[in-house]
């Protein structure tokens, strides 16, 4: 039912307006120098555009850091949380459009995650286009664009945005508006010459085909030991990564009775995730955990699911202390090539 049309950056305000009619607009924020979060926003002079990656992706949303799954008290009687908040998702890329499709997959497959199917219904997703920096990686992980997965996507053609509108929800609450304008042949040529001309753009590369068998081959090479002997096990990673669901149940009970299970995002980098009854760890070092974490998302899922969970958004580069988890980097070492620059060096002084 895709639609599309032109929305002049003028009438941005007024688009805003319209979402906020749906619920709390969720927009990229300026939060420091260098960094972007997703912040309850009310005008559209709130919206970085320019924001390229934030800090933790819209999974945040769908599935978040720490939730009750129910509650109960001293007479067995069970509460569920009410996860009906309506919320838009303003600005999200196409690679962590991608990222959210996977959690759908995960969460929403048979017998199903009740709250996550309850969240996502009341939840609009306003996707947006950008351009790469040196850490995206999302065109050789095939994320770099996306035809679903969103209610609107908003593609920026200079002064104005070409609009996708792609669902009855959105349909219905865009309908009679005056701002929205059908997308005449020089927008729409406008549009595909900006989705072509951004293929260009990408520096980091790699080759995608074959991964599953690299990382089998090269089980054993060292670079797995340098990696794992620098890597601090501080889970960075995992949180930041569009994909990365396991989570960890805590319960919290009281002496009369009463109490509430919860559940929070656990990661595969802790030294504790693999451990079991008798203190036997599976994974007990980094070398280990880290190497697990790459087989996990560039070959089992790729086994499992017929593609990858890494969609090449570049967080877990950025945010990596030990400046280690440059995924291409490794891939490409891996290959036994040693032509790549490090993609940490500081840029060159002009
Ligand atoms: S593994 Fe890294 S680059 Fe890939 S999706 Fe996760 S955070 Fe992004
Ligand atoms: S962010 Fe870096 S240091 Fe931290 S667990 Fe991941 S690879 Fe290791």
């Amino acid at each position: 039912m895709e639609k599309s049309y032109v929305l002049s950056k003028e009438d941005l305000p007024r688009f805003l307006e319209r979402l906020k009619q749906f619920g709390t607009v969720f927009a990229p924020s300026k939060v420091s120098e260098q960094s972007y979060a997703f912040k309850a926003v009310e005008c559209e002079k709130e919206i970085s555009f320019e924001a390229l990656r934030t800090i933790l992706p819209p999974k945040k949303f769908l599935y978040p850091q720490r939730e009750t799954l129910f509650s109960y008290d001293e007479a067995g009687n069970i509460t569920e949380p009410e996860v009906n908040q309506p919320l838009v998702i303003f600005g999200a890329h196409p690679c962590d459009l991608s990222g959210m499709k996977v959690l759908d997959d995960i969460f929403t497959a048979p017998p199903g995650d009740s709250l996550y199917i309850e969240r996502r219904k009341h939840i609009l997703v306003v996707g947006q286009s950008c351009l790469p920096d040196k850490f995206c990686f999302c065109e050789s992980m095939r994320t770099d664009s996306i035809k679903d997965g969103y209610d609107i996507f908003l593609t920026d053609i200079e002064d104005h945005f070409f609009v996708e509108v792609a669902t009855p929800k959105a349909a219905e609450l865009f309908k009679d508006n005056d701002f929205l304008i059908q997308a005449s042949a020089p927008y729409k040529q406008a549009f595909k010459d900006f989705w072509h001309n951004r293929k260009e753009l990408f520096s980091n590369r790699f080759e995608t085909s074959n991964l599953p068998a690299l990382l089998d081959l090269e089980d054993g090479n060292s670079v797995w030991e340098e990696l794992g002997q620098k890597c601090l096990s501080c889970g960075n990673c995992t949180f930041v990564c569009p994909t990365c669901y396991c989570f960890d149940i805590v319960e919290i009970a009281n002496f009369n009775g009463s109490g509430q299970r919860e559940r929070e995002w656990d990661s595969c980098q802790f030294n504790g995730f693999a451990k079991v009854a008798g203190n036997n760890n599976f994974r007990p070092g980094p070398i280990d955990r880290l190497k697990f974490w790459y087989r996990h998302k560039l070959h089992g899922f790729q086994d499992a699911y017929e593609f990858p969970t890494c969609v090449g958004c570049g967080r877990c580069t950025v945010s990596c202390p030990a400046e280690i988890d440059d995924i291409v980097g490794v891939v490409v070492r891996l290959e036994g090539r040693d032509d790549r620059k490090s993609i940490y060096a500081k840029e060159e002084a002009l």
